[in-house]
Formats: C-alpha cells, sequence, structure tokens
C-alpha cells in the first residue's frame, strides 16, 4: 500500500439501506446510536432527530424489550412528523427472534436488523432463533447487519477452535484462536443467512473489538474473506479524549486501505454531554482522510511565543462555531460549500503561505509585527485589515466569499 496515493476500496457489494447505500464504493455512510430507553417514543424520537439533524446518516436502537418494540412505530410517526426520514436499525441481543415475530409493525417499520450471532441463543437454538430472524427479514425485504462482538463471542464456537486448536503441534496464541473465531462466527452465520434465502445484497458485516490493533487484524482479513460491506467501528472506544483517539486510530488505519463502508465512533458520552459528538467525530474522521466532506475546514496554527494575544484563537474558534452555525441553511444555499477551506495563522512565518492554499484565509501580526493582517482570496492578496474591527471584517469577507462562488447562480 502507498498511503501516497489514493486507497483502493475494498470491493463489496451495494446494501440499501432506506435509499441509502451502504458498500459498491459508495461515500462511507456515518451512523450513531441512541442511549434512551427506546420503550420512551418521545425522548427516543426526540434524540434520533438530534442525531441524524448532526448527520448521523442511519441511527440504531436498541429494541430490548416488548415495550421497546411496541413502541418503534410511534418512534418512526414522530420522526415524520419533524420531517425526518432518516434509517432505524434495530438492535437485537437474545430475544430478537421472538419480538420481530410477535411485533411485525416494528419489523416493518425498521429499515435493518442487527443480529449479534453471540446472543441468539445457545447450542440447538442457536441457528433456529438466527434463522427465524432471517425469515422476517426476508418477509419484510429488510437488511441485516451481521454483528459480532469481542466482548460476546459465540461461545461454542470459539470452544470449538480453542479445542482444535489445543490439539495442534504448534498451538496458535489464545488471541488468534479468538480472531479467528470472530471472523468465522461472522462469515458462517452470513453463509447460514444466504443459503436460508436472504440475498447476499441485504447483509452488513461487523466484527467489533476495543482495541484498535486487533481491529486491523479482524477488519482486514474480513476485507480479504468476503465481498460484504463492512461496518467499522470500536466496541467501546471508552471517553472523552482517549474514547476520540482510539477511534481514530482504530478506524483511520483501515479507511486509509480503503476498508470500510459504514462507520461509528462508539464515544461514551460525559454525563449529560451531547450523543451528536460521535457523528461529528465520525464525520471529522472521514474529512481529515479526504473521504467526505461534510462542513468547512479551518486550518488554524497551534500559536506560539510569537503570538502574545489570543484574537487568533478566538478567531478560529469563532469561524469554525460560525462555520458550522451556518451549515445547515448553507448547505441548502450554497451547494458544495462544505469543501471551502479556511484559514486563521497567527503570524507572518506560515500565515501568509498557509492562508493562499485556503480558499480564504488571514494572517494576524504576531508579536513585534507590523499591527496588520493581510487577507488572501483563492491565492491571491485582496485585503489587509487592521485595528479593532479585524474579527468582524473578515467574517464579512467570508461571508461575501461564501455567496459569490457558492451560489446556486454563480
Ligand atoms: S504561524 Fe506563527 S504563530 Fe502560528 S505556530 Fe507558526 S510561528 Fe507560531
Amino acid at each position: 500500500m502507498n498511503l501516497m496515493s489514493e486507497p483502493e476500496r475494498h470491493q463489496t457489494l451495494t446494501t440499501w439501506v432506506r435509499g441509502v447505500p451502504i458498500g459498491g464504493g459508495h461515500p462511507i455512510v456515518v451512523q450513531s446510536m441512541t442511549d434512551t430507553d427506546t420503550a420512551d417514543a418521545e425522548q427516543t424520537a426526540f434524540q434520533i432527530a438530534r442525531l441524524a439533524r448532526a448527520g448521523s446518516e442511519l441511527v440504531r436502537l436498541t429494541v430490548n424489550n416488548e415495550a421497546a418494540a411496541a413502541a418503534i412505530p410511534e418512534i418512526r410517526r414522530r420522526l415524520e412528523d419533524m420531517g425526518l426520514d432518516v434509517p432505524l436499525v434495530g438492535d437485537f441481543h437474545y430475544n430478537g427472534h421472538l419480538l420481530l415475530t410477535r411485533f411485525p409493525a416494528a419489523a416493518e417499520q425498521l429499515d435493518k436488523y442487527r443480529i449479534n450471532p453471540g446472543n441468539v441463543g445457545s447450542r440447538r437454538y442457536h441457528d433456529q432463533n438466527f434463522l427465524a430472524i432471517v425469515e422476517v427479514a426476508k418477509a419484510f425485504d429488510k437488511p441485516v447487519r451481521i454483528g459480532v462482538n469481542w466482548g460476546s463471542l459465540d461461545q461454542q464456537l470459539l470452544t470449538t477452535l480453542m479445542d482444535e486448536n489445543a490439539n495442534r503441534e504448534e498451538p496458535f496464541s489464545a488471541e488468534d484462536v479468538t480472531i479467528e473465531a470472530m471472523l468465522q462466527s461472522a462469515l458462517l452465520s452470513a453463509e447460514l443467512a444466504v443459503s436460508h434465502g436472504l440475498p447476499e445484497d441485504k447483509i452488513v458485516i461487523s466484527a467489533k473489538v476495543s482495541a484498535p490493533r486487533e481491529l486491523w487484524r479482524v477488519y482486514r482479513q474480513l476485507a480479504v474473506r468476503c465481498k460484504l460491506p463492512l461496518h467499522l467501528g470500536l466496541t467501546e472506544a471508552g471517553m472523552g479524549v482517549k474514547g476520540a483517539v482510539s477511534s481514530t486510530a482504530g478506524l483511520s488505519v483501515l479507511l486509509a486501505e480503503g476498508i470500510g463502508d459504514t462507520i461509528r465512533v462508539s464515544l461514551t458520552p460525559d454525563p449529560g454531554g451531547p450523543r451528536e459528538k460521535e457523528v461529528e467525530i465520525a464525520q471529522e474522521i472521514l474529512q481529515a482522510l479526504g473521504l467526505r466532506s461534510f462542513t468547512p475546514s479551518v486550518t488554524a496554527c497551534p500559536g506560539c511565543g510569537r503570538t502574545s494575544s489570543s484574537l487568533f484563537q478566538e478567531m478560529a474558534r469563532d469561524i469554525q462555531t460560525y462555520l458550522k452555525t451556518k451549515m445547515t441553511e448553507w448547505r441548502e444555499t450554497y451547494p458544495g460549500v462544505e469543501n471551502l477551506k479556511v484559514a486563521v495563522m497567527g503570524c507572518i512565518v506560515n500565515g501568509p503561505g498557509e492562508s493562499k492554499h485556503a480558499d480564504i484565509g488571514i494572517s494576524l501580526p504576531g508579536t513585534g509585527e507590523d499591527p496588520k493582517a493581510p487577507v488572501f482570496q483563492d491565492g491571491k492578496l485582496v485585503a489587509t485589515l487592521q485595528g479593532s474591527a479585524i474579527a468582524a471584517e473578515f467574517n464579512q469577507m467570508l461571508e461575501d466569499y461564501v455567496a459569490a462562488r457558492f451560489s446556486r447562480s454563480s
């Protein structure tokens, strides 16, 4: 692999989920998951709406009991009342076969079912329960995600592989065998579903672990061993900076290798913190890798001893916030504006150069410099600002630039 060249995407089938294509070379889809009690239709619909408006293109919600299954039609109705058509993925463990057959309205209103082969029942009930869900998926023409998880791996399969390994002359490590068990659990389940009539292009696969290095091993193997679309994510990324960094490390390496068709950042929110953070980080990962654009990017230097004032930090922050706030309106009015590149730099060292590379950029005066701020548009110096209104004047120039460049009539 040459990181200097564009990654070649892992070739997969396309699975359609309520009009959203996953795989087949389509743009990588961002998804998220609610943490409300699904039985509380009002709160759940409200959180789904927030996630969807933040840019989540699929939203998964747990369907863990009868009250949750019964609430699905009302959740859908509430979303429709809000004008939202976001695909909903039902997350099933242990009793999915029962809930999906007893609550056909839920089965119909959900757009995809997530099945964890490690949690569909043991021994003879395993295949029977798994296939009951497959039958519902066939009946309602829905796709499924076969989602294996390191923490809830099919114990029977794992034991079988461990026993076989123990009899080898040179046994593999326990980690190797566990990874093989994850792969086999996902791939054999997919084969079982297909052999019972679920079309291949109705299946997405995931095999999540909680550490980046293992994630790379698992997904590189999946990419070699199947052509089904792959859902990427660390299963428990953690909180705050640690969660964001672990997810970025885990996902970016694979995405740079062309592996992954849909992603979720499984971030533990701060108590009372916004659930949408996981959507924002997923978007930032894809945008940083140049795989998708969601919002204009602001290049800002980190600042150093050459900047004695916090003006440039405040400007970088304010412009970033301003751009995000405006995006809802701009998406409609100014198609392509998500590709805009803005630079806000702290001094003459890298300021003019970086500003010239952006669509519009400003180089603020560092300590001891002439108190002037050159502004560049499309690589050319267009103005030199000075005085106390630099920030306001630059914002106006930014607004004018966007209107001139991205309005539908231009
Ligand atoms: S552009 Fe200037 S202020 Fe910003 S980090 Fe570089 S040297 Fe420091």
